[in-house]
C-alpha cells in the first residue's frame, strides 16, 4: 500500500491513473477522514462513546487507525472479535452486538473475556446460560425508525415482552447491564432515537425493579453518512432526550455503534470501463451508450441495490478520440454494468455522463461503508483493495 500526502482522494486517483498498468478496481482510503469524522463525533456527542461496527468495513489500516483514536467496537462473530483484539485491542473494548450467536463464537467470545454482549429472545438466554452465564448482557429492544434499512423484523424485542425476558434473566441468574437498539440503518431523523431512548428508560428501570443494577444505554447505528446539518439536528435530538431521561451524573454510560457514518465517506472507489456499446441512429449520430466496469453489483457496489442509493462518478480521463470532439461539453445519457454475465449487475441508467472510451477511468466518492465487506467472487473477477491510501 503506498502513500500519498498533499491531494485530495481524487487528485490522488488521477496521478495513479496515469502510470497505472492493471485493469483491477481499487480504493483509495483516506486516513484523515476517519480522525475528522471521529473528531466531529466527540465534538457533537462529547457523551457517547463509539463503538465502531466491524462488519461496515473491516479493512486492517481501517481497524487500526480506529483502534489508535481509542475507539471500541462492535462485533457479531469470531473472525471480527479476532480482527479486533488481533489489534491489541482489550476485550472491554468491544461489545458482541448480534443477538443471534452461534454457540462456538459464544464459546470463543468467552475463551477471549469479551463479556458485553446482547440477546433478545428467551432460547439466547438458555445459550447464554450454558455457555457464558458470567456474560454482561444488554437487552435488544424493536423501536423501528424511517430509515433505508430495518432491522426490526429480524432482531429486538418488543418492548411489552421486555418484563418476561428480564424475569427470565434474573431466574437463571444472569447479569443484565443495560439495554441496546438500532433503529436501522441510514436513519432519516433524529426522532426515532427520540423514542427508542424514552423507551429504554422504561425498560432499564423495570430492570431495576427486578433487582438489576444497569449501567449502559447502547443507542446503536444508524447515523448518516456525512457529518453535515442533518447528523448535527441527530445528534441534538439525542443529547436533549439523554439530558431528560438519563441525567449526566447518573449511572448509565451510554454507548453507540456507528458504521457508515465512520467509515462511509473514507473510501473512493477508481474503476475503469472495460468496453463500451454505443447506440447510433441510422445517419450516426450517438444517442446513448452503455458502458461496462470492471466492478459492480457484486463486488463494491452491492450497498447501492440494497439501499437504493444514487451515486455519481468524477471522471479520470485517460483517452482522446474523434468522437470525443464532437460530443465535448456534452452528457449523454449512460447506462453502466458491472463485469458478470448476470443482468442485476447494474451500477446505473441513463446517467448523465459525457461520452467516456474504453480505458477511461471512473471515480465514486463516498464509498467506504458496506462495500469491501460485501464483494462476492461471482464470476471470479479480481475484488477492488485498498491499494492506496492517502494522508493529508
Ligand atoms: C450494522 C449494525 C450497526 C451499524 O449500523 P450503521 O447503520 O452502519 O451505523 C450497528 N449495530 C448493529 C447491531 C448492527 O447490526
Amino acid at each position: 500500500m503506498k502513500t500519498l500526502q498533499g491531494t485530495s482522494p481524487y487528485e490522488a486517483a488521477c496521478l495513479l491513473i496515469k502510470d497505472h498498468k492493471d485493469e483491477d478496481p481499487f480504493f483509495i482510503l483516506d486516513q484523515q477522514d476517519l480522525h475528522k469524522k471521529v473528531a466531529i463525533w466527540r465534538e457533537h456527542m462529547p457523551r457517547i462513546k463509539p463503538f465502531y461496527a466491524v462488519k461496515c468495513n473491516n479493512d486492517p489500516t481501517v481497524l487500526k487507525i480506529l483502534a489508535g483514536l481509542g475507539l471500541g467496537f462492535d462485533v457479531a462473530s469470531k473472525a471480527e472479535i479476532e480482527s479486533v483484539l488481533d489489534l491489541g485491542v482489550d476485550p472491554s473494548r468491544l461489545v458482541y452486538a448480534q443477538p443471534c450467536k452461534f454457540s462456538s463464537h459464544l464459546l470463543f467470545a468467552k475463551s477471549h473475556k469479551v463479556n458485553k454482549m446482547t440477546f433478545d429472545n428467551e432460547d439466547e438466554l438458555h445459550k447464554i446460560k450454558k455457555i457464558y452465564p458470567e456474560a454482561k448482557l444488554l437487552l435488544r429492544i424493536r423501536y423501528d425508525g424511517l430509515s433505508t434499512m430495518c432491522f426490526g423484523d429480524k432482531f429486538g424485542a418488543d418492548p411489552e415482552n421486555c418484563p418476561k425476558l428480564l424475569k427470565l434473566a434474573r431466574e437463571l441468574q444472569l447479569t443484565v447491564v443495560g439495554v441496546s437498539f438500532h433503529v436501522g440503518s441510514h436513519a432519516q431523523d433524529g426522532d426515532s432515537y427520540v423514542r427508542a431512548i424514552a423507551g429504554c428508560r422504561k425498560v432499564l428501570d423495570q430492570a431495576i425493579s427486578l433487582g438489576f443494577t444497569p449501567s449502559i444505554l447502547d443507542i446503536g447505528g444508524g447515523f448518516p453518512l456525512k457529518a453535515d446539518i442533518h447528523f448535527t439536528a441527530i445528534a441534538a435530538a439525542i443529547n436533549e432526550t439523554l439530558d431528560q431521561y438519563f441525567p449526566n451524573d447518573g449511572p448509565i454510560e451510554v454507548i453507540a455503534e456507528p458504521g457508515r457514518y465512520i467509515a462511509g465517506t473514507a473510501l473512493s472507489l477508481v474503476t475503469m470501463i472495460t468496453s463500451r456499446r454505443l447506440i447510433k441512429r441510422n445517419d450516426g449520430e450517438i444517442m446513448s451508450a452503455i458502458y461496462y466496469l470492471n466492478d459492480g453489483i457484486y463486488g463494491s457496489f452491492h450497498t447501492i441495490k440494497i439501499i437504493n442509493r444514487i451515486v455519481k462518478p468524477k471522471i479520470i480521463r485517460k483517452t482522446h478520440s474523434s468522437e470525443d470532439d464532437t460530443k465535448l461539453g456534452s452528457c449523454i445519457a449512460s447506462d453502466v454494468w458491472g463485469p458478470t454475465c448476470d443482468s442485476y449487475d447494474k451500477v446505473g441508467s441513463s446517467m448523465d455522463l459525457p461520452l467516456l472510451s474504453v480505458g477511461d477511468w471512473l471515480f465514486w466518492p463516498d464509498m467506504g461503508d458496506y462495500t469491501l465487506t460485501l464483494q462476492s467472487s461471482f464470476n471470479s473477477y479480481t475484488k477492488a483493495s485498498i491499494q492506496y491510501c492517502k494522508t493529508d
